[in-house]
């Protein structure tokens, strides 16, 4: 993204996003982060009373009033995404923006004894959910001006390291994911795809894989919101099938 690229108030003034994960960690400060930009956003999670603190929170802060949308990834079933689908056809009629942005990390162990249910819960809410939500979403998508979607990625995601298992390879499927994605809709389309690795970030998640860390030392996520602006709104038009980086 352009060196020290500040977005503008309006950025996303009219907008409807759709982020995953919005209850906590990075998903909670982009929702809050889109609303002040001007955006309504969709509040999709597990947790119910942590989305309606976001809620609350967008509320008192003088954002548009956010939808709510309570969905288990690990356990939502195709209807589950149909009737979201047709709940945000019904009230906006499109969607300009989604943050695939909920994630689960899994087990850190080796592969040998890695558990069978444990693997396949995390390509489930990280990638399956991910497939899913895209697909029952993309009509509303193509029916926005220029719309944008954003994946999620890591680190490990592009670079295998011990010990990450399902986390990792399911951060190499969101990649792909993104590329064929983005291939299948370049030229037909006005949906951007690209992918985002947030990098070390201090959240429940990072705190949780590195418990002998000092927090702090990493960035809050608010430090990453330049990138996820930027991509989410009009300056990033036209880029398509890229893997992005928030911290550098
Ligand atoms: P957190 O664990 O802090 O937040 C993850 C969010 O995803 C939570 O709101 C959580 O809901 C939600 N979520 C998890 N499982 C489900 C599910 N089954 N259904 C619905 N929602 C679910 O993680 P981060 O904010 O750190 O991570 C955000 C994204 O960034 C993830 O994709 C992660 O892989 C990625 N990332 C993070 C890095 C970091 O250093 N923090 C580094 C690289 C990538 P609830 O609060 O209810 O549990």
């Amino acid at each position: 993204i352009p060196a020290a690229y500040q977005a503008a108030a309006d950025l996303l003034a009219g907008k409807i996003i759709l982020v995953t994960g919005a209850g906590d960690g990075i998903g909670r400060v982009a929702a809050e982060c889109y609303a002040a930009h001007g955006a309504t956003v969709v509040l999709l999670g597990r947790t119910v009373a942590k989305l309606e603190a976001v809620y609350d929170a967008i509320e008192a802060a003088g954002g548009a009033q956010p939808a709510l949308f309570p969905l288990d990834l690990a356990t939502a079933t195709e209807e589950d995404y149909n009737t979201l689908a047709a709940a945000l056809e019904q009230t906006f009629g499109r969607l300009d923006g989604l943050l695939h942005n909920a994630g689960l990390l899994g087990e850190r162990r080796p592969l040998a004894s890695a558990s069978a249910k444990a693997w396949n819960e995390v390509m489930q809410v990280n990638v399956n959910a991910a497939f899913l939500l895209t697909r029952a979403t993309l009509p509303l998508l193509e029916q926005a001006p220029e719309a944008s979607i954003i994946f999620t990625s890591s680190g490990v995601g592009r670079r295998g390291r011990a010990y990450w298992g399902a986390y990792a390879v399911s951060k190499f499927a969101t990649e792909g994911l993104m590329q064929v994605l983005a291939d299948e809709l370049e030229n037909t389309s006005r949906i951007r795809v690209n992918s985002l690795n947030p990098g070390a970030t201090n959240t429940a998640m990072r705190r949780s894989a590195y418990p002998g860390e000092t927090p702090t030392d990493n960035p809050d996520p608010a430090a990453l919101m330049p990138t996820y602006l930027y991509l989410m709104g009009a300056d990033s038009t036209g880029i398509t099938g890229q893997a992005f980086d928030a911290q550098g």
